[in-house]
């Protein structure tokens, strides 16, 4: 027997759960309101207050094109999950009782370089071929859609379908409405290890406490990887090498106009919120675990913000804040089961776990009560780290916006 088995036979193992989910980010809460729909008894642990970290952080932004070829394959998965989104905020609406600002406003990419009609193009036919209804726009037209577009602009492309959702509302909504379903929670209660007896994960160890659980899913986003950084845990570390990505954040009151939909260009983005806040960002920087504000990202923030929109010269800054995106090699999701029986992973969402959210929890509940998925999620693997596959490239870069 595993040494830290023979530990937990020791002090407790009281309580069996079904699931316990290492994480109350809101893939660990999506997760835990799916799979307690399905009855089965859920545990989401949390080392600190829930929901604090990217998730709190983000955006907003309901986004599945790619930013670049690089960032193809994850399409399809953006867009089901897209799909999927009306869907799932009706059920977390329902069972919380909080709307979490959900809007399919579309959204407009904007284009500032001289030559930014060919850019524009050049965008639309790879939207086109991936079957994202995208339209392009003149500039009267756009300043019909959003009137606050600046001189800077030269052109614009209408994404019709974009979405947006409030993600701190979000991530409250869902975890309080998997509560809602039965799920339980263990608040500043970090997981130091996993439990392993042989070839299979039999629950974690948490304030010093063993939890026995038929599968555990790590969600801790982009500390998934510190877990496995723990001496014990290093046969995990191939399954997570999450790595945060800090992004920064800026919010703006104007008080003479409204900004009505999200602008993107190649230097940044806004986005309204029902408030009439403005949401302006980010930033892609490799600063380890430091989660501050810098006077160059807000400085890189706000001239970005503000050659889209020079309205918002005039606007109160009325919050900065920063996260860590979980970043992995590839810039693509941690998805799937691992070749330690019970052990699933949910994480690496980067630029995208406010979209992924809905499709994550939908294929961690088929995984553990089907056995298999309805979408081909095979290339998300986490043994793709594991094993070298072809799927295992390490390069940056490869995802959609935020
Ligand atoms: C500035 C910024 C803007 C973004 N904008 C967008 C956007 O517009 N659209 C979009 O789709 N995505 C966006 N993202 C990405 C998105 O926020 C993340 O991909 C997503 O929130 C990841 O969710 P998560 O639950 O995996 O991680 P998190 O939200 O980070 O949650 C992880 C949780 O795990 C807990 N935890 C960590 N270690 C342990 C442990 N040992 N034991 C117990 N619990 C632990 C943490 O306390 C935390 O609560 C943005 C991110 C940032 C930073």
């Amino acid at each position: 027997m595993h040494f830290e088995s023979a530990l937990c036979c020791y002090y407790c193992l009281v309580s069996v759960f079904d699931v316990a989910i290492v994480g109350g980010g809101l893939i660990g809460a999506a997760t835990a309101f799916e799979l307690a729909a399905g009855k089965l008894r859920v545990l989401v642990l949390d080392r600190r207050e829930p929901g604090r970290e990217a998730s709190w952080a983000a955006a907003g932004m309901l986004s599945p094109g790619p930013d670049s070829p690089d960032a193809l394959p994850l399409v399809p998965l953006a867009k089901e999950s897209l799909r999927l989104y009306p869907e799932f905020v009706a059920a977390v609406e329902d069972a919380s009782g909080i709307s979490v600002a959900f809007t399919r406003d579309g959204a407009l990419e904007v284009f500032l370089a001289p030559h930014g009609e060919a850019e524009r193009d050049a965008v639309i036919a790879r939207h086109r071929r991936l079957g994202l209804p995208i339209e392009p726009v003149s500039l009267d037209a756009a300043r019909k859609i959003e009137p606050s577009i600046g001189a800077a602009v030269r052109a614009a492309a209408w994404l019709p379908e974009e979405a947006t959702v409030d993600p701190r509302l979000l991530t409250d909504a869902t975890l309080e409405a998997a509560g809602q379903r039965g799920a339980e929670f263990r608040v500043g209660c970090a997981v130091t290890s996993l439990l392993r007896d042989g070839d299979s994960c039999t629950g974690v160890i948490a304030g010093g406490e063993c939890i026995a659980a038929r599968h555990v899913i790590v969600a801790a986003g982009c500390y998934s990887h510190s877990i496995a950084g723990e001496r014990e845990n290093d046969w995990l570390a191939r399954y997570v090498p999450t790595n945060p990505v800090r992004g920064q954040m800026v919010a703006l009151q104007p008080s003479d106009f409204r900004l009505q939909r999200v602008l993107r260009s190649e230097r940044g983005y806004v986005v309204p919120r029902r408030d009439g806040r403005v949401v302006a960002g980010s930033t892609l920087e490799d600063a380890g675990f430091r989660k501050h504000v810098t006077a160059a990202g807000l400085r890189q923030i706000l001239a970005a913000a503000v050659e889209m929109v020079p309205a918002l010269a005039g606007a109160e800054v009325v919050e900065t804040w920063a996260g860590l995106r979980p970043g992995t090699p590839d810039s693509f999701p941690i998805l799937g089961p691992t070749d330690i029986e019970g052990l699933l992973i949910a994480t690496g969402h980067y630029r995208n776990g406010i979209l992924l959210a809905p499709i994550t929890a939908r294929l961690v509940r088929e995984w553990i009560t089907q056995g298999k998925t309805s979408f081909d999620a095979g290339i998300f693997s986490p043994l793709r780290f594991a094993e070298g596959t072809p799927n295992s490239p390490a390069r940056r870069g490869a995802s959609a916006r935020s």
